[in-house]
């Protein structure tokens, strides 16, 4: 039975954030068993923001956290490497309004908690286990859960050329995140760059933090996977899902979607009750699920 876990010392960072430019100096410090993952902003009086669904605010290029007026953008890299190595509980310090983008993947938070460790504690996780399925769409864009023994992952992405069409699948009982999935960097068009910072997004992008796309390949290469861009998608999917506050027990399965539909799945979960329930116990499946997972084909992710 796994059981919640913290980080064994304070670790920090500093960088700037992808979309204010602004400086910001991070702190990942251990928290007791049940707190889940709080920012706090130390340049306002430590304001604290728990990663919850319930504070998600607007989302559009990134996904951003506010309560009492109080904003905290771009939490989805920081999130994801979290779930993705299994930190349960743990206060995020920070100085200003934005997680730094570092490299723009999850690989620099992954290795800042593994430097410092994790520290198993004495409650037992409790897990988000799926029990209906449930989907939303938008057009094209469609995003959905449903019951599954493991926690599990497809992502479709159709972009303009030279992107296209891309898709992958990833197991994260299988201890794949860290090596499949963090190191996937965000990206963007060259062609959108202007528009964007004229939005007053983008202002601390770089050919360090963003994967520079042109209209017939990269700008900045070479990729760290060949469908690095997916990969990515995936890897913001599962920060996205982080703010229903728990490790999620089910299978997701998302085509073109953003994080406007992975904060939507949140909220459509979080609103109805009947879809989910808790669970410590990972071994027992669903009748339900089970029969589902007999007609799941087996999938190796694809290099
Ligand atoms: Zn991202």
């Amino acid at each position: 039975m796994p059981f919640e876990q913290t980080i064994r010392a304070a670790v920090s960072c500093e960088g700037v954030g992808l979309h204010s430019g602004a400086p910001v100096h991070l702190r990942i410090l251990p928290a007791p068993a049940g707190t889940g993952i709080v920012f706090r902003r130390i340049d306002l009086d430590g304001f604290e923001i728990e990663a919850v669904g319930r504070n998600v605010a607007r989302v559009s290029y990134a996904t951003s956290l506010q309560k009492k007026g109080v904003l905290l953008s771009t939490t989805e890299h920081l999130l994801s490497a979290f779930i993705g190595i299994g930190l349960d509980n743990a206060i995020v310090e920070l100085d200003n309004l934005e997680v730094p983008i570092l490299d723009g993947s999850a690989k620099p938070f992954v290795e800042l908690v593994t430097q410092a460790g994790l520290k198993q504690q004495r409650k037992k996780r409790t897990y988000l286990r799926i029990l209906r399925e449930v989907e939303v769409r938008e057009g094209n864009k469609f995003i959905a859960a449903y019951p599954a023994s493991g926690y599990s992952v497809s992502y479709k992405i159709n972009f303009a050329a030279p992107i296209g069409e891309q898709s992958f699948e990833i197991d994260l009982a299988r201890d794949l995140y860290q090596t499949e999935l963090a190191p996937a960097r965000t990206f963007g068009f060259l062609r959108e760059e202007k528009a964007m910072r004229d939005m007053g997004l983008i202002r601390g992008a770089s050919e360090q933090n963003v994967i520079v796309v042109t209209d017939t390949g990269v700008k900045n290469g070479p990729l760290r996977f060949r469908d690095e861009f997916v990969r990515h998608k995936v890897l913001d999917l599962i920060g996205d899902l982080a703010l229903l506050g728990k490790q999620v027990i089910g299978r997701i399965v998302a085509d073109r979607a953003g994080h406007a539909m992975h904060t939507a799945l949140v909220t459509r979960l979080l609103r109805d009750r009947s879809l989910w329930e808790e669970t410590t116990d990972i071994s027992r499946t669903g009748e339900r699920a089970a029969a589902m997972e007999m007609r799941a084909p087996e999938f190796i992710p694809s290099r």
